[in-house]
């Protein structure tokens, strides 16, 4: 069992990427303070029943976008792409851009992101009405094939990183500013003292910790760390229709559907030999199976899908699917692809290959090169599938993205800024409170549950 120090002033739980991005921004801005961090100084502890990048960051396809139809959130994204930019070395980010393509029931919705994008200054271009459409991508892969698109959003920045490449980056800024990162050390409990709620020591089955401030930053594992924090099970929601609705799970689980087809990735270059965009494609038009021809759909689907040489092939995902069971019935242990249920199917690899072969020519006939190995994971959910942070217990800030977040790694800046006494705008719109106050992100027509 690694050495624990007795006690800390901040308590990180989780070194994901917000775990890790909220103690980098932490340190640094203590040390612009002419703090010292570390031995002698301030003590942030990073802990991790695993180590950094067991969780959901490890795995996360890696996609960096804007494209929100939630005002809050395409600012929140604007701000982490910022962050992203920053170092794109270090955090093994590609700035290829990114599409949505979309079909007419979205057109008007994705309008709205385009004129809010200009509005942020955030470079994209809008191409509008079935011809447009097609010939656009045309222009960027002359085998581009999809039916019934008429509109393509084409978001200048964003793109992807590697997942586990990028952690290791971040690691090892934190590391150098002085933070410990403790791994194989679970989080048990929490003890509070003097009849306060707030939390004076973090239990771990390597003993207590005393400590000023907890950051929650566990990813999937958040039910479990919100029950041990005695936060309520179910919420009152007040929904758009003004009612209030009572005993409102607060967490539901959603199985992440994600596979790699093993072609050379040089195999997705665009016409001029570029690496492309991110491609991300929504429809209503029929999908029929690549391998025998079956329909497989005829209400909206989508898939989203890059060449990656980290994952080695044209890596990419569809829509999730509901884990139809209480949060406290859910295993999230072991996680990701040695999870014995949460896997993809072969469903999801005949719909997956056959959506791309809808997409592009060049993947008719390529559903034998899938790679049939286990894929995806769990992503827990709020009530209306957006972010919570927000501070609880009065020390405990709690970072629940709502499995949006591998792209937010600037969320971790903003956080830090609020433990060091400010209280950021762009953090607003996700407090706890807007459930009971009725202050909810407005609903796409994205067949995805974070668009
Ligand atoms: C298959 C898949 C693909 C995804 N693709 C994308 C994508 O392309 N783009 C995107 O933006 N997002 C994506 N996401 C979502 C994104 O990965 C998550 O929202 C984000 O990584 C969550 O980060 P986190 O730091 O909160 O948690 P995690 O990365 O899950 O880290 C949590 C850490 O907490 C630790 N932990 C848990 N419980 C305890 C405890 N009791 N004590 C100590 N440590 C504990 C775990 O070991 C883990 O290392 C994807 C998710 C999945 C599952």
């Amino acid at each position: 069992m690694p050495r624990l120090p007795d006690r800390a002033d901040y308590v990180i739980i989780g070194a994901g990427i917000h775990g890790l991005s909220t103690s980098m921004h932490l340190a640094q801005k203590l040390k612009a303070k002419g703090r010292t961090v570390g031995a002698g100084g301030v003590r942030i502890v990073v802990l991790d029943k695993t180590g950094v990048g067991a969780g959901a960051s490890g795995i996360a396809c890696g996609v960096v976008r804007n494209n929100y139809y939630q005002p809050a959130m395409r600012e929140l994204m604007a701000h982490s792409v910022g962050v992203w930019e920053s170092d794109a070395q270090a955090y093994s980010y590609h700035p290829v851009g990114y599409m949505q393509i979309s079909p007419e029931v979205m057109h008007a919705q994705v309008g709205t992101i385009y004129e809010q994008q200009k509005a942020i200054g955030y470079d994209s271009t809008f191409i509008e009405g079935e011809g447009d459409s097609q010939r656009y991508m045309r222009g960027l892969f002359h085998d581009w094939q999809a039916k019934n698109i008429t509109s393509v959003l084409h978001e200048k920045r964003g793109g992807y990183a590697n997942n586990q490449a990028s952690l290791a980056g971040l690691e090892r800024k934190v590391r150098a500013l002085g933070v410990d990162i403790v791994s194989g050390v679970a989080v048990t409990g929490f003890r509070s003292a003097g009849g306060s709620g707030a939390v004076s020591s973090v239990e771990t089955d390597g003993g207590p910790i005393a400590c000023d401030e907890v950051v929650v930053a566990v990813g999937p594992w958040i039910n479990t760390i919100w029950n041990m924090l005695a936060l309520p099970k179910h919420i009152a929601v007040k929904g758009r229709d003004g009612v209030t609705h009572e005993g409102v799970r607060m967490w539901h689980y959603m199985a992440l559907q994600e596979g790699t087809l093993g072609v050379d990735p040089d195999f997705q270059k665009t016409n001029d030999g570029a690496m492309p965009p991110v491609i991300h494609v929504d429809t209503d038009a029929p999908l029929y199976s690549d391998r025998d021809g079956k329909l497989i759909t005829d209400k909206l689907w989508g898939l989203y899908y890059k060449p990656d040489f980290h994952f080695g092939g044209v890596q990419g995902g569809a829509m999730p699917a509901a884990v139809e069971r209480d949060a406290d019935q859910v295993r999230v242990d072991p996680y990701g692809p040695k999870s014995p249920e949460f896997v993809v199917d072969d469903n999801f690899a005949d719909m997956w290959t056959s959506a791309l072969a809808h997409c592009q020519k060049r993947f008719e006939g390529k559903h034998g090169v899938y790679r049939n190995e286990p894929s995806g994971g769990v992503g827990c959910f709020t009530p209306d599938s957006f972010p919570v942070f927000d501070r609880f217990r009065d020390n405990v800030f709690v970072i629940a993205d709502s499995n949006h977040g591998y792209k937010m790694i600037g969320v971790g800046q903003l956080v830090a800024d609020e433990l060091l006494g400010n209280r950021p705008a762009l953090l607003e719109p996700f407090r706890f409170s807007r459930y009971a106050e009725g202050r909810l992100h407005p609903v796409s027509r994205s067949p995805f549950p974070w668009s």
